[in-house]
């Protein structure tokens, strides 16, 4: 029988009402044919509502005890819903983390999964029960708990899909699919009804926040589709796969804004081998990671550098700046964190040119002025101020067709 994997976010599980509405929706697969195993995520708020109680006693305090802490919210779902289930006579078993054999690393609060031993989740199939697993915790060698970042809820579910050859990965959350651009920049934005993991992935490093990166990442390996849809509608979702015929034929499928990178410049350093590898070996010594990168040309044996960090990083990422700013005798540093980042996304810039074109003209037309900007074989994405983050992505969203007719 084929198996399909249901997750249910935070809202999901807001209630007794929609953890029973999920067992009636997973009811109707099992009718339809489908073996179901499903991952969730703790009810809405408690992961915050945890770590704020941590936050209380020492906001730098164990990551052992945090995640301790952290992973209890997806353990208290895990058996509501297996509850659910046996109310309305579908068997059911509830699996932490370390039962159903997730291994991660043990980087505490960022974890990765390592294995999956599926071997007890799917006995707990072939006996006809849904397994229920909890999303966003793992266990370490070690058996020691561990998290996997904010969101990871989704990674689990991917995850599992994978590990057990699912047909499909269904993602419940608060949105009912993934928009060409935000609904709350652009209100009449297109809801897509198919993406590719790699645009997804791009989306996702350009700002939309629908789903956590590394799912789609495990998706794309193992080649499982997911499906983002809403658990308060009978609508069909988005489903990202991999590149269909027809995907191509969509120049720019879209659009993402995101105002968390603030801009450091390292003004007049030497035009000379070597003093780019030394600027980002000292901001990589300090755990800070770079995103966008623009080098001026050389000019009297002098150049100037540009690099976007995380705004949550910033202090850091300053130290680091001043630090090689004074070794290689920098005529001056600056930072901006009045910027943002507006990228337009499309398998479809593969086989057609213009879009950078078109994308520089529309804002020019906005007297919008673009700091850096930086391309990768199917994303353009350009660094703005801040101010003119939704002006940029609403006259996108027109140029580019991205809104409903009508
Ligand atoms: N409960 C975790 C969080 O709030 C994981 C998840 O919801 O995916 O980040
Ligand atoms: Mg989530």
């Amino acid at each position: 029988m084929p198996i399909i994997v249901h997750k249910y976010g935070g809202t999901s599980m807001a209630n007794i009402e929609r953890i029973m509405n999920n067992a009636n929706r997973i009811a109707k697969d099992i009718q339809k044919g489908y073996q179901v195993a499903v991952a969730v995520s703790a009810m809405s708020g408690e992961t915050n509502r945890l770590l704020s109680l941590a936050d209380e006693i020492d906001p730098f305090g164990s990551g052992r005890e945090r995640d301790m802490l952290a992973s209890a919210g997806e353990q208290v779902s895990i058996a509501l819903m297996a509850m659910a289930l046996h109310k309305i006579g579908v068997g059911s078993v509830s699996f932490t983390a370390n039962q159903a054999g997730i291994k991660t690393d043990s980087f505490h609060t960022r974890a990765k999964i390592l294995s999956i031993d599926d071997s007890r989740l799917r006995a707990v199939l072939d006996n006809g029960k849904v397994p229920v697993i909890a999303g966003f915790q793992g266990i370490t060698d070690a058996m020691e708990v561990t998290t996997m970042g904010r969101g990871a809820s989704d990674t689990t579910a991917a995850a599992v899909a994978a590990a057990l050859d699912a047909e499909r990965c269904d993602i419940y959350t608060d949105v009912d699919g993934v928009y060409a651009a935000d609904p709350r920049i652009v209100p009449r934005a297109k809801k897509l009804s198919r993406i590719s993991y790699d645009e997804m992935l791009e989306m996702a490093g350009a700002g939309s926040k629908v789903l956590q990166t590394r799912s789609v990442v495990f998706a794309k390996k193992y080649k499982v589709p997911l499906q983002v849809l809403t658990s308060f509608d009978d609508l069909p979702g988005t489903m990202i796969s991999e590149e269909v015929e027809g995907m191509e034929e969509v120049l720019v499928t879209g659009i993402c804004s995101d105002k968390t990178e603030a801009r450091l410049t390292l003004f007049g350093i030497p035009d000379q081998p070597g003093i780019a590898a030394q600027v980002f070996e000292a901001l990589n010594d300090d755990g800070i990671s770079v995103d966008m990168i623009v080098q001026s040309v050389g000019h009297d044996a002098h150049a100037n550098m540009s690099y976007t960090v995380n705004k949550t990083d910033l202090g850091d990422a300053i130290k680091a700046t001043e630090r090689v700013s004074k070794t290689l005798s920098a005529k001056e540093t600056g930072v901006d964190e009045k910027v943002a980042k507006v990228s337009v996304v499309g398998v479809g810039m593969k086989s057609s040119g213009g879009v950078a074109a078109r994308m520089f003209r529309t804002l020019a037309d906005k007297g919008i002025n673009i700091y850096m900007i930086s391309t990768s074989e199917i994303k353009i994405s350009v660094v703005i101020d801040e101010d003119y983050t939704e002006l940029a992505v609403r006259t996108l969203a027109k140029e580019f067709g991205l809104e409903e007719e009508g």
